[in-house]
């Protein structure tokens, strides 16, 4: 009768809704052969960053860093560190002793970078990197010491030099005036100069991709390319000198910083990209840049999920079909509560407080259809970083002349340390697409403070055999 006819009309409304969110997400869930198209325009966007023709208009901009090689256990002395560009503002001495016991102690503090402070001045911005740097002497009675330092700076910079570099532009969640087209180390050097405290030498501007290639290189030689998963996304590896156009020279190799984050700029993955990509790029402080980072990086992850979540609202799918404030807030999913939410040892019920905690008053069914959100956009985020480095190593494999690869890649990063099936699915990627590489990977402890000390430690010695 009547009561059979409404369960029934329930019923179908349920599937019908079920399907709609499935064909949402379906967008998401890529095949291995649109994966291997990724690869494929990753390659074909390489080859344009390192041709001298193609260089200037290229979007994914292989940068040379001018590290030739990586560390031989031969670095000695204390160096100072700077790590600009990820989670958090650091400022680190780093006590590195050669010999038969290789030594690097460490001593660091972090230091706030306030919102006003990323998207204000330049000048401002970096009078606070100085001010925090004149803190942490004081703290370790160095004031007096004037040493060699090293400057992790995780944006792009067109390198001429070790100790010389352009930002390109900014990236992640900074836009401070008058600093896009100068040199970054420069305007340290000025910096320090107002502040007529404390001397410093600045040896090297480093990439935090990098930074973390050299510092796992230290313990484990085979390791030739760093990789970033964090607030940003990125890599570097060492690149032959042939192949680096805009370098002269022909003999050796150099580390070239991919600067993978803008693959995708020119619209090349614009068949993969939703319509919830393009609001998160259009939300964004650098609209239409980085686009491939703000598919698979750590920052905007949150904020995918987010325009979904607000898109299936709006259909009547979720929170009882009301947008609440909180849904509106940029930013709310930062990568801890994703991975907290995908953690499979939580029970609907903690995703539910997690949502609760974040302002979200959710249904049970909402709490299952929330954390479908959060692994479809995951997933894909790792098996497109996985695609990117599937090409990179398989580049690697080609410069080289061999069938089949062995190689170390060291690896940083929020979203690959915390996240819960990131690294995995990666890991899982980048073996499906580039099967003649044997490819490991090592989890770099503090890569970027103590492989810019590494890299400051080889420029000094330079410095010294050229003053010979
Ligand atoms: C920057 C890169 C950096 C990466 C990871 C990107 O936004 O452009 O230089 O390596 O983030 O921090
Ligand atoms: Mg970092």
């Amino acid at each position: 009768g009547k009561g059979a006819a409404m369960v029934t009309a329930v019923a179908y409304r349920l599937t019908d809704q079920a399907r709609q969110i499935q064909e949402t997400l379906a967008e998401f869930r890529l095949s291995k052969s649109q994966l291997l198209e990724v690869k494929k325009r990753m390659r074909v966007e390489i080859e344009r960053g390192l041709k001298k023709e193609s260089h200037k208009e290229a979007t994914v901009k292989m940068l040379p860093t001018f590290v030739r090689s990586t560390p031989d256990g031969t670095e000695n002395g204390d160096f100072l560190a700077l790590d600009l560009g990820g989670t958090n503002f650091r400022v680190l001495l780093v006590k590195i002793r050669s010999g038969k016991r290789r030594t690097v102690e460490m001593h660091n503090k972090i230091y706030a970078i306030p919102i006003e402070v990323m998207q204000g001045t330049g000048e401002e911005l970096f009078d606070h990197i100085v001010h925090c740097i004149s803190d942490f002497l004081d703290y370790m009675g160095m004031k007096s010491a004037r040493l060699p330092l090293g400057f992790t700076f995780s944006f792009p910079c067109h390198q001429t030099s070790l100790d010389a570099g352009i930002l390109v532009t900014w990236t992640k969640g900074f836009k401070a005036t008058d600093c896009e087209g100068e040199d970054v180390v420069e305007l340290l050097r000025e910096a320090i100069k107002r502040k007529e405290e404390f001397e410093l030498d600045v040896v090297a501007i480093v990439n935090d991709t990098v930074g973390t290639m050299m510092t796992c290189a230290y313990e484990e030689p085979t390791c030739e390319v760093g990789l970033i998963a964090g607030t940003g996304s990125n890599a570097c590896y060492m690149e032959e000198m042939r192949n680096i156009e805009i370098v002269d020279g022909t003999e050796g190799r150099m580390c070239v910083n991919m600067e993978w984050g803008a693959f995708g700029d020119n619209g090349c993955l614009d068949d993969i990209r939703t319509k919830y990509d393009q609001a998160v790029d259009e939300n964004s402080l650098n609209e239409g840049k980085q686009r491939y980072e703000k598919m698979c990086s750590g920052m905007y992850l949150g904020e995918i999920v987010r325009q979904i979540l607000i898109d299936l609202t709006k259909r009547g799918f979720l929170f009882r079909g009301q947008i609440s404030e909180t849904l509106k807030t940029r930013g709310i999913f930062e990568t801890k509560f994703l991975s907290q939410i995908e953690s499979d040892r939580l029970a609907l019920l903690q995703v539910r407080a997690i949502l609760q905690q974040l302002g979200l008053d959710s249904t049970c069914d909402d709490s299952i259809i929330v954390k479908e959100v959060c692994g479809t956009v995951s997933r894909r985020a790792a098996q497109i970083c996985g695609a990117g480095m599937a090409a990179v190593v398989d580049k690697i494999r080609e410069n080289r002349g061999l069938d089949h690869l062995d190689i170390t890649v060291g690896v940083d990063g929020t979203l690959y340390k915390l996240h819960p099936h990131f690294s995995r699915i990666f890991h899982q990627t980048v073996k499906e697409l580039a099967p003649k590489c044997e490819v490991n990977f090592l989890l770099s402890e503090d890569g970027s403070g103590k492989g810019a000390a590494l890299i400051t430690a080889v420029g000094c010695r330079q410095r010294e055999l050229d003053a010979q």
